[in-house]
This record gives C-alpha cells, sequence and structure tokens, in this order.
C-alpha cells in the first residue's frame, strides 16, 4: 500500500543573529493509512518544525526547506503548492491541534462557530448541516449536552475539555491526517491519559493517521503503531511501538527509556536522566550528534556520522548508531 505521506531528505533551517541553526537535517519516514506514528525527542529536536514543515507553517524567513527535501501527502507534493492550494489542504485534508488549547481557540467565537467554520469554508456545507456536525463531533469527544455546549466560549471550558474542542474542531472536516502536537503537554496526568484515549477512539472510528509529537515516550505507548526518535535535528532510531520499547538500540532512545517511570518500578530506585544538553545546531558536530552525551562512544563517532541501519530481524526497526555498523565492531569506547 502506498504511504499516505511520504517524507524524504527534508532539511529546515533558521536564519538567526549568529549564523544558520540547521533545525531539520535530512531525515525520511513515512505514514500509512490509519496508522499513528509517535515522534518523540528533546525539545530543540525538530520535532515540531518537522510538523510545521508539512503543513508549510514554518515562518518564511526567517526559516527555509533546503532545496532537494519532498514532502507528498497522497501522491501531492506539497513543498510544489501555492499558498491558496496549501489553504484548501489544512484543516480539511491534514488537522492539526496544538500543546495549548487556550491560545489556538479564539476567544470570541463560540465553540461551535469554530467547529463549523472549516466546514463551510471547505466544504460548502450549509450552516444546519454544519451545526449538525459539530453536535456530532462534540458528542464523540466526549462533551456532554453539546447543543448547549456549542454556544459557550473558550474561556467556559476547563483545559482538559478545550483540547476535545481542539480535537473536534480538527477532525470535523474528516482530514486523513491529523498532526498532535504536545496535545496534552499542558494538562495534568488523569486528563492527558484521557485526550490520549479520545484520539485513539476516534482514530478507529475515523481511520485518520495520526503523527503525536512528545517528548514523552510516556504518553505514546496507548496511542502509537511506531515510533520515531529524533535527536539534534535527525531521526536516529524508528520501529514498531514494541520494537522502541521492548528492544531499543540507540543509546539515546535507552536513556529516554530509563529517565521514564515504570510500573515495576522499586520505591527507592531512581529515574536515570540524560545528562547534558544537545549540540549547538549552528555548528552541528561532524560525528554522531549524541557523542557529547553517549556513554558508549568511541573514536570514530567522534567524527563520522552514523546512517540509520536495518537491526537484523526486524522488518521496521533502524537505528543510526556505530555500535551497530560491523566494521566498528572492535573499537574501543573513548
Ligand atoms: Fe554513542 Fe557512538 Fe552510537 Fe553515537 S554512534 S550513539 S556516540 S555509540
Ligand atoms: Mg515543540
Amino acid at each position: 500500500m502506498k504511504p499516505l505521506l511520504e517524507v524524504k531528505n527534508l532539511s529546515v533551517s533558521f536564519q538567526v543573529y549568529s549564523g544558520e541553526v540547521q533545525a531539520i537535517r535530512d531525515i525520511s519516514f513515512e505514514v500509512r493509512k490509519g496508522e499513528a506514528v509517535a515522534i518523540v525527542g528533546e525539545s530543540g529536536s525538530g520535532k515540531s518544525v518537522t510538523a510545521q514543515s508539512i503543513m508549510r507553517l514554518n515562518p518564511s524567513p526567517p526559516s527555509w526547506i533546503k532545496p532537494g527535501s519532498s514532502i507528498k501527502f497522497d501522491g501531492m507534493e506539497l513543498l510544489n503548492l501555492s499558498e491558496k492550494e496549501m489553504q484548501k489542504v489544512r484543516g480539511n485534508k491534514i488537522g492539526m491541534i496544538f500543546q495549548d488549547p487556550m491560545t489556538s481557540l479564539n476567544p470570541t467565537l463560540t465553540v461551535g462557530d469554530q467547529i463549523m467554520e472549516g466546514l463551510i469554508k471547505h466544504q460548502g456545507v450549509s450552516k444546519g448541516k454544519a451545526r449538525e456536525r459539530a453536535i456530532e463531533m462534540l458528542n464523540l469527544v466526549g462533551i456532554p449536552n453539546p447543543a448547549s455546549r456549542l454556544k459557550q466560549y473558550a474561556h467556559q471550558f476547563s483545559g482538559g475539555m478545550r483540547q476535545r474542542v481542539m480535537i473536534a474542531i480538527a477532525l470535523a472536516c474528516n482530514p486523513s491526517l491529523l498532526i498532535a502536537d504536545e496535545p496534552t503537554t499542558a494538562l495534568d496526568v488523569t486528563i492527558q491519559a484521557q485526550i490520549m484515549r479520545v484520539m485513539k477512539d476516534l482514530q478507529n472510528k475515523l481511520d485518520t493517521s495520526i503523527i503525536l509529537i512528545t517528548h514523552d515516550l510516556g504518553v505514546v505507548a496507548d496511542v502509537c503503531d511506531r515510533v520515531i526518535v529524533m535527536y539534534a535535528g535527525k531521526i536516529v532510531e524508528q520501529g514498531t511501538k514494541w520494537e522502541i520499547f521492548k528492544n531499543p538500540q540507540h543509546p539515546y532512545t535507552k536513556g529516554l527509556l530509563r529517565s521514564l517511570p515504570r510500573l515495576d518500578q522499586k520505591k527507592d530506585e531512581p529515574l536515570i536522566p540524560i545528562f547534558g544538553t544537545p549540540p549547538d545546531l549552528i555548528k552541528p558536530p561532524a560525528g554522531c550528534s549524541f557523542c557529547a552525551r553517549c556513554d558508549e562512544a568511541m573514536e570514530v563517532c567522534v567524527a563520522n556520522s552514523p546512517d540509520l541501519v536495518d537491526i537484523e530481524g526486524s522488518e521496521s526497526q533502524r537505528a543510526a548508531c556505530w555500535l551497530l555498523h560491523p566494521y566498528a565492531k572492535g573499537e574501543v569506547p573513548v
């Protein structure tokens, strides 16, 4: 089956006062129809820039998508579309939800009007039909008394309810892809779990593909089929959720997992954070970007950047680490 979304050799930079920040450096990945993929990494790893590039929402200038990059959605090269054509894709074919529902919702419009807006604009449906659909959507995301809630404003909803409204808006036009950028980061843990459930249920019901962007590997387990781990603007590992959780290969992925609380955690067993900070992307290291923080770094890692290699015995797992390259075997840690 052809992938719904095909990102190939995507590189994105930002111009800042002190130089060019290479925010994304040659990443490639796919999302298939009906699949939920998580993009995980620390802040600054390039996750949000990836999402914004797919939506063509990166401010340009100061940012630009480099020549040779390709983002194909449903067979269509998004990077060749005019802004007008892109507006028909946004909200209609690709929906997006952001971290902070308070700033993404319009405080001066009722929630109903905001759900109906896209339907009327993109799909040309009547006001009556749009209202029916808005009620149906609020119902689907689990908001009680949808008909009366429709007339209310964002400030009349709690944080969790506002994020449900955002999901209703994003999915009202039945897009084939939903991009959720840290959708639960601003919410407390129980509400986070509820919102993730809502997203998963809707994905099953509507067969929407999802890209879930998060810094927290812990939230992806329930929702996602596949995980992409980003570090310093590159993909360092990808695989099915189970491959990543049960058999991580990249030292950074292993570090992320060690820093997560576990169910079988002993009371006094500490979580181990990943020490250090990511490299400066104005002058990214010539070798492995994780080198300065990696306990297993070898001489080869310093000057040479490892490519992604297939993990033996898996059809989907790949990681970019010299430990996995046969000819680097025998190297000693530095
Ligand atoms: Fe560590 Fe080297 Fe692997 Fe990078 S390539 S993660 S420095 S072992
Ligand atoms: Mg971000």
